[in-house]
Protein backbone atom coordinates (compact mmCIF):
# COMPACT_ATOMS: atom_id res chain seq x y z
CA UNK A 1 0.00 0.00 0.00
CA UNK A 2 0.98 3.36 -0.59
CA UNK A 3 2.47 5.44 1.62
CA UNK A 4 -0.28 8.11 3.07
CA UNK A 5 1.41 11.38 3.54
CA UNK A 6 -0.80 14.28 5.41
CA UNK A 7 -0.09 18.05 5.22
CA UNK A 8 -1.62 20.26 7.93
CA UNK A 9 -2.49 23.40 5.49
CA UNK A 10 -1.94 24.47 1.55
CA UNK A 11 1.89 24.50 0.44
CA UNK A 12 3.18 25.46 -2.38
CA UNK A 13 2.74 22.88 -5.18
CA UNK A 14 5.99 21.72 -5.37
CA UNK A 15 6.40 20.16 -2.56
CA UNK A 16 3.14 18.06 -3.08
CA UNK A 17 3.94 17.06 -6.71
CA UNK A 18 7.12 15.48 -5.44
CA UNK A 19 5.23 13.64 -3.44
CA UNK A 20 2.54 12.46 -5.63
CA UNK A 21 5.41 11.46 -8.19
CA UNK A 22 6.62 9.20 -5.50
CA UNK A 23 3.36 7.29 -5.41
CA UNK A 24 2.83 8.58 -2.17
CA UNK A 25 -0.60 9.24 -1.51
CA UNK A 26 -1.05 12.89 -0.23
CA UNK A 27 -3.41 14.29 1.39
CA UNK A 28 -3.55 18.23 2.32
CA UNK A 29 -6.36 19.98 4.46
CA UNK A 30 -7.76 22.89 2.82
CA UNK A 31 -6.53 26.42 3.76
CA UNK A 32 -3.86 28.07 6.30
CA UNK A 33 -6.50 29.19 8.58
CA UNK A 34 -4.60 28.25 12.34
CA UNK A 35 -5.51 24.42 13.52
CA UNK A 36 -5.82 24.17 16.99
CA UNK A 37 -4.40 20.74 18.79
CA UNK A 38 -8.49 19.29 18.90
CA UNK A 39 -8.72 19.84 14.93
CA UNK A 40 -5.17 18.54 14.47
CA UNK A 41 -5.83 15.50 16.77
CA UNK A 42 -9.37 14.82 14.92
CA UNK A 43 -7.75 14.89 11.76
CA UNK A 44 -5.07 12.92 12.08
CA UNK A 45 -7.35 10.34 13.52
CA UNK A 46 -9.47 10.28 10.31
CA UNK A 47 -6.57 7.82 8.42
CA UNK A 48 -3.48 5.58 9.49
CA UNK A 49 -1.20 8.39 8.24
CA UNK A 50 2.67 7.10 7.96
CA UNK A 51 4.11 10.76 7.82
CA UNK A 52 2.64 14.75 8.69
CA UNK A 53 3.85 17.87 7.06
CA UNK A 54 3.24 20.25 9.89
CA UNK A 55 3.26 24.37 10.43
CA UNK A 56 5.10 26.11 12.97
CA UNK A 57 1.58 26.77 15.23
CA UNK A 58 0.25 23.46 14.60
CA UNK A 59 1.35 22.38 18.74
CA UNK A 60 2.90 18.59 18.22
CA UNK A 61 3.35 16.98 21.55
CA UNK A 62 2.04 13.52 23.51
CA UNK A 63 -1.57 14.55 22.52
CA UNK A 64 -0.73 14.02 19.12
CA UNK A 65 1.48 11.26 19.29
CA UNK A 66 -1.02 9.42 20.71
CA UNK A 67 -4.21 10.10 18.89
CA UNK A 68 -1.68 8.94 15.18
CA UNK A 69 0.31 5.79 16.70
CA UNK A 70 1.15 5.28 13.12
CA UNK A 71 2.63 8.56 12.34
CA UNK A 72 6.68 7.83 12.12
CA UNK A 73 7.46 11.23 10.92
CA UNK A 74 6.75 14.49 11.52
CA UNK A 75 8.61 17.33 8.97
CA UNK A 76 7.73 21.14 10.59
CA UNK A 77 7.75 23.32 7.48
CA UNK A 78 9.87 25.78 8.91
CA UNK A 79 13.51 26.11 10.19
CA UNK A 80 12.25 26.24 13.64
CA UNK A 81 10.86 23.74 15.40
CA UNK A 82 9.90 24.59 19.04
CA UNK A 83 6.19 23.69 18.26
CA UNK A 84 7.32 19.66 18.34
CA UNK A 85 8.18 18.02 21.30
CA UNK A 86 11.19 16.54 19.82
CA UNK A 87 12.07 14.81 23.90
CA UNK A 88 8.87 13.21 23.58
CA UNK A 89 8.79 12.06 19.93
CA UNK A 90 12.71 10.69 20.34
CA UNK A 91 11.49 8.80 23.62
CA UNK A 92 8.86 6.96 21.26
CA UNK A 93 11.05 6.52 18.38
CA UNK A 94 8.99 9.19 16.07
CA UNK A 95 11.33 10.72 13.72
CA UNK A 96 11.10 14.58 13.36
CA UNK A 97 12.64 16.90 10.85
CA UNK A 98 12.85 20.69 9.42
CA UNK A 99 12.80 22.49 6.21
CA UNK A 100 16.12 24.57 6.69
CA UNK A 101 15.83 25.70 2.94
CA UNK A 102 19.09 28.21 1.99
CA UNK A 103 16.25 30.28 0.10
CA UNK A 104 14.29 30.67 3.73
CA UNK A 105 17.27 32.10 5.42
CA UNK A 106 17.84 34.13 2.61
CA UNK A 107 14.77 35.78 2.90
CA UNK A 108 14.64 36.23 6.61
CA UNK A 109 18.08 37.91 5.97
CA UNK A 110 16.91 40.31 3.34
CA UNK A 111 13.57 40.96 6.13
CA UNK A 112 15.75 41.65 8.82
CA UNK A 113 18.08 44.47 6.75
CA UNK A 114 14.45 45.57 5.19
CA UNK A 115 13.64 45.87 9.54
CA UNK A 116 16.91 48.14 9.70
CA UNK A 117 16.70 50.07 7.17
CA UNK A 118 12.76 51.38 8.17
CA UNK A 119 14.06 51.64 11.49
CA UNK A 120 17.58 53.83 11.12
CA UNK A 121 15.66 56.43 8.41
CA UNK A 122 12.08 55.87 10.20
CA UNK A 123 10.01 54.76 7.27
CA UNK A 124 7.34 53.61 8.74
CA UNK A 125 6.19 56.59 10.83
CA UNK A 126 7.29 58.80 7.91
CA UNK A 127 4.76 56.84 5.91
CA UNK A 128 2.20 57.52 8.37
CA UNK A 129 2.96 60.81 8.52
CA UNK A 130 2.00 61.34 4.99
CA UNK A 131 -1.00 59.23 4.69
CA UNK A 132 -2.31 60.95 7.81
CA UNK A 133 -2.62 64.30 6.24
CA UNK A 134 0.49 65.81 8.10
CA UNK A 135 2.68 67.02 5.31
CA UNK A 136 2.91 70.56 5.03
CA UNK A 137 6.16 70.95 3.10
CA UNK A 138 10.28 70.00 3.80
CA UNK A 139 11.45 70.96 7.37
CA UNK A 140 15.42 70.84 8.22
CA UNK A 141 13.77 68.84 11.34
CA UNK A 142 11.51 66.32 9.87
CA UNK A 143 12.07 62.60 10.90
CA UNK A 144 15.86 62.62 11.68
CA UNK A 145 17.15 58.88 11.43
CA UNK A 146 20.09 58.01 11.97
CA UNK A 147 22.98 56.02 8.96
CA UNK A 148 24.40 52.72 9.19
CA UNK A 149 27.52 53.14 7.80
CA UNK A 150 29.92 52.47 9.97
CA UNK A 151 27.89 51.21 12.86
CA UNK A 152 28.10 48.29 14.47
CA UNK A 153 25.61 45.33 13.87
CA UNK A 154 25.48 42.97 17.13
CA UNK A 155 24.36 39.18 16.13
CA UNK A 156 23.08 36.56 18.50
CA UNK A 157 22.98 33.55 16.95
CA UNK A 158 25.76 33.67 13.71
CA UNK A 159 23.64 30.41 12.22
CA UNK A 160 22.33 30.14 8.35
CA UNK A 161 20.42 33.06 9.01
CA UNK A 162 22.96 34.99 11.04
CA UNK A 163 25.75 34.86 9.00
CA UNK A 164 23.58 35.99 5.90
CA UNK A 165 22.47 39.35 7.65
CA UNK A 166 26.36 39.73 8.04
CA UNK A 167 27.57 39.75 4.83
CA UNK A 168 24.59 41.77 4.06
CA UNK A 169 25.82 44.03 6.70
CA UNK A 170 29.23 43.94 5.62
CA UNK A 171 28.42 45.38 2.51
CA UNK A 172 26.45 48.44 4.21
CA UNK A 173 29.59 49.38 5.69
CA UNK A 174 29.18 48.17 9.05
CA UNK A 175 30.68 46.74 11.60
CA UNK A 176 30.03 43.05 13.09
CA UNK A 177 30.26 41.76 16.09
CA UNK A 178 28.27 38.27 16.92
CA UNK A 179 27.78 36.15 20.27
CA UNK A 180 27.27 32.18 19.33
CA UNK A 181 27.62 29.88 21.75
CA UNK A 182 29.88 28.02 18.40
CA UNK A 183 32.63 30.17 17.58
CA UNK A 184 32.32 31.19 13.44
CA UNK A 185 35.72 31.51 12.42
CA UNK A 186 34.61 31.36 8.82
CA UNK A 187 32.72 34.28 9.37
CA UNK A 188 35.23 36.09 11.66
CA UNK A 189 37.89 35.91 8.41
CA UNK A 190 34.09 36.46 6.11
CA UNK A 191 33.19 39.35 7.02
CA UNK A 192 36.47 40.92 10.03
CA UNK A 193 33.78 39.58 12.37
CA UNK A 194 34.09 40.56 16.45
CA UNK A 195 33.39 37.57 18.54
CA UNK A 196 31.64 38.47 21.56
CA UNK A 197 32.47 36.14 24.50
CA UNK A 198 29.63 37.49 26.78
CA UNK A 199 26.07 38.69 25.50
CA UNK A 200 26.63 41.90 27.54
CA UNK A 201 29.74 42.95 25.75
CA UNK A 202 27.36 42.04 22.73
CA UNK A 203 24.82 44.43 23.90
CA UNK A 204 26.75 46.96 25.32
CA UNK A 205 28.35 48.14 22.37
CA UNK A 206 26.32 47.32 19.31
CA UNK A 207 24.44 50.42 17.60
CA UNK A 208 22.04 47.36 16.10
CA UNK A 209 21.32 44.10 17.84
CA UNK A 210 19.56 41.29 15.60
CA UNK A 211 18.57 37.88 16.77
CA UNK A 212 18.80 34.62 14.88
CA UNK A 213 18.84 32.26 17.58
CA UNK A 214 16.20 28.77 17.97
CA UNK A 215 13.70 28.94 20.62
CA UNK A 216 15.17 26.78 23.18
CA UNK A 217 14.81 26.69 27.50
CA UNK A 218 18.44 28.85 26.99
CA UNK A 219 17.45 31.32 24.66
CA UNK A 220 13.93 32.41 25.96
CA UNK A 221 13.79 35.79 27.55
CA UNK A 222 17.36 36.04 26.69
CA UNK A 223 16.88 39.43 25.78
CA UNK A 224 15.02 40.52 29.75
CA UNK A 225 15.01 43.96 31.44
CA UNK A 226 18.34 43.33 32.00
CA UNK A 227 19.55 42.92 28.88
CA UNK A 228 17.54 45.81 27.87
CA UNK A 229 19.56 48.14 29.71
CA UNK A 230 22.54 47.48 28.80
CA UNK A 231 22.11 48.41 25.58
CA UNK A 232 22.62 52.06 23.93
CA UNK A 233 20.16 54.55 24.20
CA UNK A 234 20.14 54.71 20.72
CA UNK A 235 20.23 51.28 19.70
CA UNK A 236 18.03 48.99 17.72
CA UNK A 237 16.70 45.77 18.65
CA UNK A 238 15.34 43.74 15.82
CA UNK A 239 13.67 39.99 16.06
CA UNK A 240 13.15 38.03 13.15
CA UNK A 241 14.00 34.58 15.26
CA UNK A 242 11.00 33.64 17.85
CA UNK A 243 9.06 36.34 20.21
CA UNK A 244 10.00 34.49 23.49
CA UNK A 245 13.56 35.48 23.14
CA UNK A 246 12.51 39.00 24.30
CA UNK A 247 10.56 39.32 27.49
CA UNK A 248 8.02 41.47 25.16
CA UNK A 249 6.55 43.31 28.48
CA UNK A 250 9.85 44.58 29.51
CA UNK A 251 10.39 45.62 25.54
CA UNK A 252 7.14 47.69 25.72
CA UNK A 253 8.21 49.28 28.78
CA UNK A 254 11.99 50.49 27.47
CA UNK A 255 10.26 51.91 24.45
CA UNK A 256 7.83 53.60 26.25
CA UNK A 257 10.16 55.03 28.71
CA UNK A 258 12.91 55.64 24.95
CA UNK A 259 15.48 53.96 27.25
CA UNK A 260 16.40 51.77 23.75
CA UNK A 261 16.39 53.96 20.18
CA UNK A 262 13.46 51.22 18.84
CA UNK A 263 12.58 47.53 17.87
CA UNK A 264 11.37 45.68 14.79
CA UNK A 265 9.68 42.32 15.60
CA UNK A 266 8.08 39.76 13.24
CA UNK A 267 7.84 37.36 15.42
CA UNK A 268 5.83 37.99 19.14
CA UNK A 269 5.90 36.07 22.85
CA UNK A 270 2.19 35.42 22.58
CA UNK A 271 1.56 34.87 18.74
CA UNK A 272 -0.40 36.44 17.38
CA UNK A 273 -1.24 38.97 20.19
CA UNK A 274 1.22 41.32 20.84
CA UNK A 275 1.37 42.75 24.48
CA UNK A 276 -0.73 45.86 25.89
CA UNK A 277 0.76 49.07 24.48
CA UNK A 278 3.34 47.69 22.00
CA UNK A 279 0.77 49.02 19.09
CA UNK A 280 0.56 52.08 20.43
CA UNK A 281 4.64 52.44 20.51
CA UNK A 282 5.37 54.84 17.30
CA UNK A 283 9.43 53.44 17.79
CA UNK A 284 8.61 49.92 16.79
CA UNK A 285 7.93 48.27 13.59
CA UNK A 286 5.67 45.26 13.22
CA UNK A 287 5.24 42.27 10.50
CA UNK A 288 3.54 39.82 11.42
CA UNK A 289 5.98 36.48 11.48
CA UNK A 290 6.26 37.43 7.27
CA UNK A 291 10.58 37.18 7.09
CA UNK A 292 10.56 34.05 5.23
CA UNK A 293 7.56 34.86 3.02
CA UNK A 294 8.79 35.34 -0.60
CA UNK A 295 7.43 33.55 -3.16
CA UNK A 296 11.14 31.56 -4.13
CA UNK A 297 11.62 30.47 -0.14
CA UNK A 298 8.11 29.31 0.20
CA UNK A 299 8.85 26.68 -3.08
CA UNK A 300 11.77 26.07 -1.51
CA UNK A 301 10.73 25.06 1.65
CA UNK A 302 8.08 22.91 0.64
CA UNK A 303 10.53 21.72 -1.50
CA UNK A 304 12.91 20.96 0.96
CA UNK A 305 10.27 19.37 3.93
CA UNK A 306 8.89 16.96 0.83
CA UNK A 307 12.48 15.69 0.16
CA UNK A 308 12.64 15.05 3.51
CA UNK A 309 9.92 13.07 3.45
CA UNK A 310 11.01 11.21 0.55
CA UNK A 311 14.41 10.59 2.40
CA UNK A 312 12.66 8.85 5.44
CA UNK A 313 10.70 6.16 3.13
CA UNK A 314 13.46 5.57 0.80
CA UNK A 315 16.75 5.86 2.52
CA UNK A 316 15.55 5.48 6.22
CA UNK A 317 16.55 8.91 7.70
CA UNK A 318 15.34 12.84 6.35
CA UNK A 319 18.53 14.96 5.74
CA UNK A 320 17.65 17.25 8.66
CA UNK A 321 16.66 15.01 10.70
CA UNK A 322 16.78 16.98 14.18
CA UNK A 323 18.51 15.20 16.99
CA UNK A 324 17.65 15.55 20.91
P1 LIG B 1 20.71 27.95 12.76
O1 LIG B 1 20.49 26.70 13.54
O2 LIG B 1 21.43 27.85 11.46
O3 LIG B 1 21.48 29.03 13.66
C1 LIG B 1 21.15 29.27 15.00
C2 LIG B 1 22.44 29.70 15.72
O4 LIG B 1 22.09 30.04 17.07
C3 LIG B 1 23.49 28.58 15.80
O5 LIG B 1 24.72 29.06 15.27
C4 LIG B 1 23.56 28.25 17.28
O6 LIG B 1 24.87 27.86 17.68
C5 LIG B 1 23.16 29.58 17.91
N1 LIG B 1 22.70 29.47 19.28
C6 LIG B 1 21.91 28.52 19.85
N2 LIG B 1 21.72 28.80 21.15
C7 LIG B 1 22.38 29.95 21.42
C8 LIG B 1 22.55 30.74 22.59
N3 LIG B 1 21.99 30.41 23.75
N4 LIG B 1 23.29 31.87 22.49
C9 LIG B 1 23.87 32.22 21.32
N5 LIG B 1 23.76 31.50 20.18
C10 LIG B 1 23.01 30.38 20.24
O7 LIG B 1 19.26 28.58 12.56
P2 LIG B 1 18.81 29.65 11.45
O8 LIG B 1 18.38 28.94 10.22
O9 LIG B 1 19.83 30.72 11.36
O10 LIG B 1 17.46 30.19 12.13
C11 LIG B 1 17.47 30.81 13.40
C12 LIG B 1 16.05 30.88 13.91
O11 LIG B 1 15.32 31.81 13.12
C13 LIG B 1 15.25 29.57 13.76
O12 LIG B 1 15.48 28.69 14.83
C14 LIG B 1 13.82 30.05 13.71
O13 LIG B 1 13.27 30.01 14.99
C15 LIG B 1 13.94 31.48 13.23
N6 LIG B 1 13.31 31.68 11.91
C16 LIG B 1 12.34 32.62 11.80
C17 LIG B 1 11.72 32.84 10.57
C18 LIG B 1 10.66 33.89 10.40
O14 LIG B 1 9.83 33.75 9.51
N7 LIG B 1 10.66 34.96 11.18
C19 LIG B 1 12.09 32.07 9.46
C20 LIG B 1 13.10 31.13 9.61
C21 LIG B 1 13.71 30.94 10.85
Amino acid sequence: MSKQIFITSTIPDVGIQLLKEKGYAVEVRSGDSLLSQEELVSLLKQKSYDAVITLLTDRVDATVFDAAPTVKLYVNYASGYDNIDVVEAAKRGITVANAPADGSAEAVAEHTIALMLALAARIVEADQFVRDGKYQGWRPTNFIGSDILGKTLGLIGAGRIGNRVAHYARALGMHVTYHDTVRNEQLERDCDARHAASIEDLLSTADVVSLHVPLLDSTRHLIDEKGLSLMKPTAFLINTSRGPVIDEIALEEALRNHRIGGAALDVFEFEPKTVPGLTERENVILTPHIASASREARDQMAEVAALNVIDYFEKGAPRNVITT
